[in-house]
């Protein structure tokens, strides 16, 4: 039986592996405008870097991660031995915990300096059940600035997020930003608490799992999905109702940026988001174009006391993460289909196979002089050659013939106009050759100039 991916995975596959590229260049290219420098950080992580940053009462945490185990201590776990800390490993589930325990570990941001500004991209792992929008493996391209608590850091990353989704082709009519401030470790306390006063006393229409977390952390019961539990949720306290001055400043600053940048947002005192490092400002993109239920594109929010959490100094923090499946999802909702990812300058056909060793000799000098060509290895009829030039998407076919070989010639046609010419073959291999000496680094020849263009 053949073997398929695993469930809640998707193979990008070249036209769209190529548009994941784009995205994310794009990503780092607006971003880095806003002074933001990528950073690599493992796809695994010992796993109490997740349970103490993220949170031992968040779903992602105690329900969603994967759990990477070397192969001896596989053995060890199987025969009920326990494994060291240090041993027991989890596959990001996000990309926040890593990147902060990196700016810990290396002292990125050390007495006095300005924030650092890091940006990341690549997959993240849930163990969730897979749906439309909702996979186990996802790509997220994510900002963390740390090291500056001022609110403008909070708006120009907000501002940058909504300037990439414009520029890479989400439709911004049919999207939606929310915001909230969710206080600090002086007003959520209270609010916390008057938050389980509340569910107590409607205890009787929440579900079991709201109940049960209503002990450890009740705002969850703001994402829960049961209609019953969002019923009661609409009529809870306003975390609004609760901040303290210094939150409420903050929160005002922020909203004050936005709207002087133009940045249109709705506020939404529910929004709690998922995982329990937020502090302040937490935002949410939501898109209602071609999603499903799964609408978020991307969200984050303010973390003023992670960096401690997982031993670092204190050092504020404010980031974000995108989720490009999603992204992708509205983009085509939009109408956007992938271009083809093949690009081929110039397609090196034979007229028979005598030619093939001139012609695998030519294609290789195109390459080293920058220049993207391909032949047949098929050993395909001159036609079937020509078809494949097509496919491929060749903007020119150079074609090796015995009478052109003969005069030093080779025949070349433009497949968009299809009108033919000769080039003096000495002079192509020369061009090439003077373009060809540094392969991949050097200078790159426009195909037009090696093999001339028809008059
Ligand atoms: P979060 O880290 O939960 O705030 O997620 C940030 C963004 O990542 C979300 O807005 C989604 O776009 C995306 N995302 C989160 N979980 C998934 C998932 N299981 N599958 C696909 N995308 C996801």
């Amino acid at each position: 039986m053949a073997i398929n991916s695993p469930e809640g995975t998707r193979d990008l596959l070249p036209d769209e592996a190529k548009f994941w590229a784009h995205f994310r260049d794009t990503a780092f290219d607006i971003f880095a405008r806003y002074g933001y420098q990528p950073i690599e950080t493992p796809l695994f992580e010992q796993t109490d870097l997740f349970v103490r940053g993220i949170g031992q009462a968040t779903d992602v945490v105690s329900k969603e991660m994967f759990t990477a185990i070397s192969g001896e201590n596989f053995k060890r776990v199987i025969e009920g031995d326990t494994i060291k800390a240090k041993s027991r490993l989890s596959l990001r589930p996000e990309g926040t915990a890593g990147v902060v325990r990196a700016v810990a570990q290396h002292d990125l941001v050390p007495q006095g300096a300005a924030p650092a500004k890091l940006m990341y991209a690549g997959p993240m792992f849930r163990a969730e059940r897979p749906q439309k929008g909702r996979q186990r493996m996802f790509n997220q391209v994510g900002i963390e600035c740390l090291g500056a608590e001022d609110p403008s850091v909070d708006a120009e990353g907000i501002i940058m997020l909504m300037r990439f989704y414009a520029a890479i082709g989400v439709p911004m009519d049919a999207t939606r930003l929310l915001v909230n401030s969710m206080g600090c470790e002086k007003c959520r306390p209270a609010y916390r608490e008057a938050v389980r006063a509340y569910m107590n006393e409607h205890a009787d229409a929440m579900c079991d799992e709201c109940m049960r977390r209503a002990e450890i952390n009740p705002l969850r019961a703001f994402d829960c999905k049961n209609p019953g539990c969002a019923e009661v949720m609409d009529g809870a306290p306003k975390i609004s109702d609760y901040l303290c001055d210094d939150c409420r400043e903050h929160y005002e600053a922020v909203k004050a940026y936005l709207k002087g940048a133009g940045v249109v947002f709705v506020e939404d005192p529910k929004l709690v988001r998922g995982l329990d490092y937020y502090t302040r400002t937490v935002f949410e993109v939501q898109v209602d174009q071609g999603m499903g239920s799964q609408n978020a594109i991307g969200g984050g929010g303010r973390y003023d006391k992670l960096c401690e959490e997982v031993g670092g100094r204190p050092t504020p923090g404010f980031g974000f993460a995108l989720g490009y499946e999603r992204c992708a999802l509205a983009i085509q909702a939009a109408g956007y289909t992938f271009p083809s990812a093949q690009h081929c300058d110039v397609f090196v056909a034979c007229v028979d196979d005598s030619m093939r060793a001139e012609a695998f000799r030519l294609v290789q000098a195109c390459r080293d002089a920058g220049v993207s060509a391909e032949m047949d290895h098929q050993h395909r009829s001159l036609k079937s050659q020509f078809k494949l030039a097509d496919k491929v998407g060749a903007r020119l076919v150079a074609v090796l013939g015995p009478d052109e070989l003969a005069a030093g010639q080779v025949k070349v046609r433009n497949m968009q106009t299809h009108k033919e010419r000769l080039a003096e073959l000495d002079k192509v291999k020369e061009l090439l050759s003077r373009f060809g000496g540094e392969p991949f680094g050097g200078a790159h020849v426009a195909v037009d100039e090696v093999f001339g263009t028809e008059e």
